[in-house]
């Protein structure tokens, strides 16, 4: 007869990470740059009281277990009470990218049958717009005090956020749900492709909160203040709602100032010792800092991803600034945290250069995710640091199936089934270090070889006049595909296309220079700051190659 452990039975629930935080860090700050403008300050516990408040609120609104609770939100408390009032009390918390267009909104709306829509106020105009057409939300409520609240709107009933809250008493208990029940939706940003839905569980949740709070991950802590620049939106901002209260950690919201001066000036304010964020909002931020000749006094470290982070950005940050950059690959369907670029003693035996370079990868998983690279036949590659080939990824907080779709996306490696394809090109080396080089969507072919296009992205990126850079397939009568590079400039910035060209020399074999360069006022983004290289695509399909190499 096996014996059976003799532990309690306390299911991962986002409820306790809050209670927790409540209870042993109760006077740690939430700090809240307001849509309102203002800055507003509150605590873990007065978060938890007003979490609880509004689990009593959406009750009363006649919301039962399972109804979706959507919202239309920068980072702020209101939102963070919402975050953790729906999923705590048993509903799902359905965070709407509100950088998408309105017909991808209202479509995501109603694909996920939201029952209620919560919103900022700078919102107001599109929800009135929308609201026609989102054809299962019973109410909507503005995330305001009652003075805030417009003289008029075409809105039926709508409801003030503050003034549901207050109402409550917050005499109420969390349920103990089953930790496997949905805690919170995110819709892929659709870059390739229709939005699919990647449905969270309170398992899944707490998993990914506990690893990515790891030091070789985020390294969170009680004597961190964070700072998400990631957007609430942008698949839960990594995370770090429930790792910092998991940690006890103070938590900045920038609310929609993501502007470089009005980051710099709530990182100082405020102590900043972490944040994270798409490459795109630390080029604003670097910017604004070195034109003003500034220095940042708490910053420490800050995860960068969603999109290759350009080694020229590293050293910035790090040589001029003194901040860690930890480079990180993840996706909506992984919750998102998948690798982490940290080093292990064994790394930081090798020279200098080599160490660098491995800290440029995407870098290694964190316990709970497992990785590997297989070819188009399903057959696994070695890990040379050469060989390209699919991503592929499993674990406890990686999607098995998209929200509504019966069919299992996954995927076997030599016959063993149960991988989750990533639509990711990548090598790993003989240290577990993965690198990306490309989504399979961009790779460009050449002559049957593969081009990596954000290895032409990252050199191009490293020269003084270059802002921002992109490399896309151009068609080739004789190679099928060659590179063309796309740059936006510096200002007052003066560089040739020659000697763009010119600067590859040496840095990348020859024939995987680009054939010619594009000079453009600003690159296209998707919703979440990355490069939309389909619109760039089309944008320049009937672009000539001046030359072609033989
Ligand atoms: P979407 O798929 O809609 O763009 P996600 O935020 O889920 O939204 O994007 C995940 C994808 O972003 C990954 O599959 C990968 O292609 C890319 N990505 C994320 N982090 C990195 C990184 N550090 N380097 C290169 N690509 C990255």
């Amino acid at each position: 007869m096996s014996l059976m452990g003799q532990m309690m039975q306390q299911p991962l629930l986002i409820s306790s990470l809050l209670q927790h935080a409540a209870r042993h860090f109760p006077n740690v700050e939430i700090v809240s740059k307001r849509v309102e403008g203002d800055v507003h300050r509150s605590t873990w516990a007065a978060v938890a009281r007003r979490s609880r408040q509004l689990a009593q609120a959406l009750a009363r609104l006649g919301c039962a277990p399972g109804d979706r609770i959507a919202t239309l939100a920068w980072n702020g408390y209101r939102h963070l009470e919402i975050y953790y009032g729906s999923s705590g009390s048993g509903l799902v918390c359905h965070t709407i990218n509100p950088r998408l267009f309105p017909e991808q909104i209202a479509w995501i709306a109603n694909d996920a049958q939201d029952a209620v829509l919560c919103f900022d106020l700078n919102f107001l105009p599109l929800v009135e717009k929308l609201a026609p057409q989102l054809t299962s939300v019973r109410h909507f409520v503005l995330m305001v005090g009652r003075s805030h609240m417009p003289a008029s709107t075409s809105l039926p009933n709508l409801l003030c956020f503050d003034e549901l809250v207050d109402a409550e008493d917050g005499a109420y208990s969390w349920p103990q749900l089953d930790e496997n029940t949905a805690s919170s939706i995110c819709y892929t940003s659709g870059t390739t492709g229709n939005p699919k839905g990647a449905v969270y569980s309170h398992r899944s949740t707490l998993l990914h909160a506990y690893a990515s709070a790891l030091p070789d991950a985020m390294n969170c802590s009680a004597r961190d203040t964070i700072l998400p620049v990631v957007p609430m939106f942008h698949v839960n901002a990594w995370g770090l709602p429930y790792s910092c209260a998991l940690v006890g950690a103070k938590l900045v919201l920038p609310g929609p100032h993501l502007d470089g001066k009005s980051l710099y000036e709530l990182f100082e304010s405020e102590g900043v010792t972490f944040s994270a964020g798409v490459p795109t909002v630390w080029l604003g931020l670097i910017t604004y800092v070195k034109s003003q000749g500034l220095k940042f006094s708490s910053f420490k470290r800050t995860v960068i991803g969603g999109s290759a982070c350009p080694p020229a950005m590293m050293t910035t940050l790090q040589q001029d600034f003194g901040v860690e950059v930890i480079h990180a690959w993840g996706m909506t369907e992984l919750s998102p945290l998948g690798t982490l670029s940290k080093l292990g003693t064994q790394q930081l035996k090798l020279p200098p250069d080599e160490q660098r370079k491995l800290l440029e990868k995407q870098g290694h998983v964190i316990y709970g995710i497992d990785m590997t690279i297989i070819d188009d036949d399903g057959h696994a590659l070695p890990w040379d640091g050469q060989s390209a080939g699919n991503l592929v990824v499993r674990g406890g907080w990686v999607i098995d199936r998209y929200y509504g779709m019966p069919a299992s996306p996954l995927v076997s490696v030599d016959g063993e089934p149960g991988w989750f394809p990533t639509g990711d090109v990548a090598t790993i080396d003989a240290h577990g270090f993965m690198q990306i080089t490309d989504r399979s969507k961009d790779v460009i072919k050449s002559g049957g070889e593969w081009i990596s296009s954000i290895d032409l992205e990252n050199i191009a990126m490293a020269h003084p006049a270059v802002h921002e850079a992109a490399v896309i397939a151009a068609k080739h009568p004789k190679w099928d595909e060659r590179p063309l590079l796309v740059v936006v400039k510096k200002p007052d910035a003066a560089v040739t296309r020659e000697e763009l060209l010119a600067f590859y020399e040496g840095r990348i074999a020859k024939w995987q220079i680009p054939d010619d360069v594009v000079f453009v006022a600003e690159l296209p983004h998707t919703a979440t700051g990355k490069i939309q290289k389909l619109k760039l695509r089309d944008q320049l399909k009937d672009h000539v190659l001046a030359q072609s190499p033989a």
